[in-house]
């Protein structure tokens, strides 16, 4: 982990913060400010460390990381602690965040090298002398940047993916979550035995510090504002980043959905976490067939539900103070103009935790649908047909994930929306399948965590060519004659000048005349 005990005899005092609990605000531990000069410093150990594990084999590699799988898992109780006193999270949220992030780690640790490994490709006619080949290889020192809300789940979405491809990882987790952090850092050092993954902490100036240290690519996940100010720092170097930024996500609920199943995933999604989740949903396109039903069987679902502290609780707090002035703008905007709480409302929002919240009525350019709220309130609008919810849905600057609920149309209302990711008939399942990619587009961010594409998102492509034969044609030569040309054009005419047959349909393409 991240002791950086190579300051200088003479630096005197580090500057350290608190992370607090969110429930009661006490202090939880103190942390170490890493200033810019340190967080180069854990950059240039971890670039060492890279060297080390780039030379493993996959399998070493997957060896370490499944060991400390196995750490963590084993100590899933300690974990969902730590987590509780920084984010206030109810253990049980706590427990299936950690169980997700275990079996990302276990799906990147198996699967990178059947992902990664070099393999053949077509060389094509033209090149019919070369083998050709791509393999995907370790960028060096990956920096993450992390949220404090998943304070598992989220980071590991890179981290792990990231060291399986054959990065080391320098991390620095949220200012409210650094114990979190360190847990895993601590871990990890137990059971692989070198600092391949490390950890700093701090501020946002410790982020900013660790996006100008040199790392080979930045993986952020945070608000879309922060995310602006990263890659603005990584221009500077031409250091590539993946954002995960923020949601605005919504559930449309078509006329032939199973309503009860819908409201039940309306208000998970909505208020799980405190509704301080990424893909949370926060908006609802209702079919006016069913819209009544739908809104009756919600509101009598979220008032069983209560935010408050307690080993039975299912709502905790909100973690950030500041996201409070967030959530009740937001509800008081919405009511202002013609909105109406069903459940929670203007008194909703108390010191520090928030009341599940269902807003109807309210206009469209209003905050609550338009602004990411982050809290758990979600708004219900009547839609008359399944392209109007679609339209609405679409008319974001965001799109992250989404979720449809539809016995008969589920997958096509699903291809229309444009989010990265879309649940049917469930809410947020797809950050649970490993091989899925994770991420969205517009003010969500870009780039993908997970799956194949979050492996080779953490590595850069090496093409290879190799000569099996000599070429009857010398293309890349200036021995090439007019007569080579000539057969070129011929061979070009042959293979291209006619219909093309396209590879797997076999339909013939006729050229325009
Ligand atoms: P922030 O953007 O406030 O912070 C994210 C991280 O960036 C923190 O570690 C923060 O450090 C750090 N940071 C702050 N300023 C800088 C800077 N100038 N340079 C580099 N790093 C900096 O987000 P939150 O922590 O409040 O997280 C909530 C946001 O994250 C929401 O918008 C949510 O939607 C989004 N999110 C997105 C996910 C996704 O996968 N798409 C998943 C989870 C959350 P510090 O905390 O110390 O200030």
């Amino acid at each position: 982990m991240t002791t950086l005990d190579d300051r200088p005899a003479d630096a005197g005092p580090a500057a350290t913060f608190d992370s607090l609990n969110p429930i009661t605000g006490d202090v939880v531990a103190a942390h170490p400010v890493h200033s810019e000069e340190e967080v180069r410093a854990a950059v240039a150990r971890a670039r060492e460390e890279a060297v080390w594990w780039a030379a493993l084999s996959f399998d070493e590699r997957a060896e370490h990381l499944l060991r400390w799988k196995g750490v963590i898992t084993r100590r899933l109780a300690q974990l969902a602690e730590q987590m509780h006193l920084e984010t206030g999270k109810p253990d049980g949220d706590a427990l299936l965040e950690a169980a997700l992030a275990i079996d990302h780690l276990d799906w990147a640790a198996k699967h990178a090298e059947k992902l990664l490994k070099r393999r053949k490709v077509s060389s094509g006619l033209l090149m019919v002398n070369q083998s050709a080949s791509v393999a995907y290889k370790p960028l060096g020192v990956v920096g993450v940047i992390g949220p404090w809300n998943y304070p598992v789940f989220t980071p590991m979405g890179s981290i792990a993916y990231a060291l399986a491809a054959g990065n080391a990882v320098v991390f620095k987790p949220s200012e409210y979550t650094p114990g979190v952090g360190e847990w895993l850092a601590r871990t990890f050092l137990e059971a692989v035995g070198r600092p391949v993954f490390s950890v700093v902490t701090g501020l946002g100036e410790t982020g900013a510090a660790l996006c100008r240290a040199g790392v080979d690519k930045v993986a952020f996940t945070g608000s879309t504002a922060t995310g602006k100010r990263v890659m603005a720092a990584c221009a500077e170097t031409l250091t590539p980043v993946v954002i995960e930024a923020g949601g605005k996500d919504a559930v449309i609920v078509d006329h032939d959905a199973d309503l009860e199943a819908a409201a039940d995933a309306v208000l998970w999604g909505a208020c799980a976490n405190a509704g301080q989740t990424c893909t949370g949903v926060e908006r609802v396109y209702v079919h006016e067939k069913v819209y009544d039903a739908f809104v009756a069987e919600l509101v009598s679902q979220a008032e069983q539900v209560r935010a408050h502290d307690g080993p039975d609780t299912q709502l905790g707090p909100i973690t950030m103070p500041k996201q409070m002035d967030v959530i009740r703008a937001h509800i008081d905007d919405a009511l202002a103009r013609g909105g109406r709480a069903l459940v929670g409302g203007k008194d909703a929002v108390g010191e520090r935790f928030v009341q599940p919240t269902i807003l109807v009525d309210v206009p469209e350019d209003s905050l609550a649908v338009c602004e990411e709220t982050f809290g758990p309130t979600v708004t219900v609008a009547r839609v008359g047909t399944v392209e109007e919810a679609v339209r609405r849905t679409n008319a974001t600057s965001y799109g992250l994930g989404s979720t449809v609920f539809s016995k008969a149309r589920g997958m096509e209302i699903a291809e229309r929306i444009r989010s990265g990711m879309t649940a049917i008939n469930g809410v947020i399942t797809f950050a649970g399948v490993p091989a899925l990619p994770f991420g969205g587009v517009g003010d969500s961010g870009f780039g993908r965590i997970h799956g194949e594409d979050g492996l080779k998102e953490f590595t850069y492509a090496k093409a290879i060519t190799q000569q099996r034969f000599k070429a009857a044609l010398p293309l890349t030569s200036f021995k090439r004659t007019d007569k080579h040309e000539q057969q070129l054009v011929s061979l070009l005419t042959m293979l291209h000048g006619r219909g093309t047959t396209l590879p797997k349909l076999g339909k013939p393409v006729r050229r325009a005349r």
